[in-house]
């Protein structure tokens, strides 16, 4: 089977999202105002006898809620049951929902992303009357008495016809527009909406979509004929070997992606407009290779991380003294053949408090710890552990007597604490407040790399001497 890499269609693609897909826009006289008040400085293009606007003069001075995702290149306005999301240089558009056909897409020109003002506006709700002679469009929000005054036979420019509902002829094939692969997410995007079977393959682990009634889009489907393999490159970091994409010569009716997968990953399917995603899990799948041949398995668990820093004060965050003290624990209790340790995080990444819980979860833990500075007022200070559940108590007091030694602070004992990772676990579980990074005497002592080993070798200590290892 032959195989193209995509490199090439990108580049083809990403041209198409930088530049007008028309050679007919032109900046217009037009203006635009709103119940009678002309919009300041309203940038509109003209394409083929539609108003397009900048994407933030909806946002800006219609005032309606733009999202805007770049991945997708897509713009979604307005929100609940008043939604319409338009796709780059895509004739289709969702409306709540339903796919509307466009006699001009949106589109990108100058780094600006412009919408047809008259499809958007009469989706928003508001009335548009266009005064040809004095190339103003006129709208009006719901009510405004001067709705019916101006325009009695307005000459309509021809996206008019924007609104008729698109009913897809039963054999009329849709198209696959677009790959990409970032940010542990597949996005894949056909030109309309289409059904989508999603499927688990073990030996070699993959996650394989089908689409139906799809072929290839021009862009895509460029040299490739029925049984060929196109991929797409990917990021070597993430758990994904490669991305593959055919249509099978058992079933040339369909669309088929494969995600190869450097081991077993569970994953998200969602869509949004005419875009498939398969959002891989951060959390591996069940790992069945800890805590055999009699072995504890121990999870240790690095409090925030990435956007969230937790405690910040006397020059240190929190999530970077919780990390280094969990690696120090780490490379003590992997010396022990009877202990299998498991990370929920090995660097400055952020996990969600309920993925932290999975990690735990999938791998069966016996014994899971969570490590957490304090953060009060400037005098607060001390160590502290923190138990849940009952049978959370004695890990807590164990490592509590091993901890206050090593640190010498201020006793704050272990304490009762309904924590999210320490109540939703299902294995004893510990929330360890090491010392307070909003005081200064106890963050001088955390920063320093042998006051932190010592930490984790009474961490370790606690955590031998409770697991009878
Ligand atoms: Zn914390």
């Amino acid at each position: 089977m032959k195989k193209y890499v995509l490199s090439t269609v990108m580049a083809v693609l990403m041209l198409m999202f930088l530049l007008p897909h028309t050679g007919q826009a032109a900046s217009s006289g037009t203006t635009i105002t709103l119940d009678n008040q002309k919009l300041a400085n309203a940038d509109v293009l003209t394409v083929n006898q539609t108003t397009m606007v900048p994407i933030r003069v909806v946002s800006e001075q219609l005032g309606y809620s733009v999202k805007w995702n770049q991945a997708a290149g897509q713009v979604t306005i307005g929100s609940g049951a008043n939604t319409v999301v338009l796709t780059i240089n895509q004739r289709m558009a969702s409306v709540n929902g339903a796919l509307v056909s466009l006699t001009e897409p949106a589109m990108a020109s100058k780094q600006t992303t412009y919408v047809p003002l008259r499809f958007v506006s009469a989706q928003m709700g508001l009335q548009v009357k266009w005064d040809n002679a004095a190339k103003n469009v006129f709208l009006f929000t719901a009510g405004n008495p001067n709705a019916g005054q101006i325009g009695a036979t307005p000459s309509v420019p021809s996206d008019g016809g924007n609104l008729t509902p698109i009913v897809t002829p039963v054999g009329d094939k849709a198209q696959l527009q677009a790959i990409s692969f970032s940010d542990n997410r597949l996005m894949v995007t056909t030109d309309k909406l289409v059904t989508v079977k999603d499927s688990v393959l073990t030996g070699p682990n993959r996650i394989l979509l089908e689409l139906s009634n799809t072929g290839f889009g021009p862009a895509l489907g460029n040299g490739l004929a029925v049984g060929d393999v196109g991929t797409i490159s990917t990021d070597s970091a993430s758990n994904i070997s490669q991305v593959r994409y055919f249509v099978p010569k058992s079933n040339p009716n369909v669309v088929q992606v494969v995600i190869d997968l450097k081991s077993a990953n569970t994953y998200k399917l969602s869509k949004e407009g005419t875009s498939v995603f398969v959002s891989l899990d951060k959390v591996a799948a069940p790992n069945t290779n800890v805590g055999g041949n009699g072995k504890k398995v121990l999870v240790i668990d690095a409090g925030h991380g990435a956007h969230d820093p937790g405690a910040v004060g006397n020059g240190i965050r929190e999530k970077d003294i919780n990390l280094a003290i969990a690696l120090k624990v780490e490379a003590i209790m992997k010396k022990n053949p009877k202990v299998d340790v498991v990370m929920s995080r090995s660097d400055d990444t952020f996990l969600e408090l309920k993925e932290r819980v999975r990690v735990a979860k999938n791998v069966k833990a016996d014994v899971f710890i969570s490590i957490h500075n304090n953060s009060g007022s400037a005098a607060a200070s001390g160590t502290e552990t923190y138990y849940q559940r009952d049978s959370s108590k004695t890990l807590a007091t164990t490592l509590h007597k091993y901890i206050l030694a090593a640190t010498g602070f201020k006793d704050r004992k272990v304490q009762y604490g309904n924590f999210h990772v320490i109540r939703e676990t299902d294995m004893p579980a510990a929330l360890l407040e090491i010392g307070f990074v909003s005081n200064a005497g106890d963050a001088s002592q955390l920063k320093n790399d042998a006051f932190q080993q010592r930490v984790a070798e009474a961490i370790a200590k606690g955590l031998l001497e409770y697991m009878g290892v």
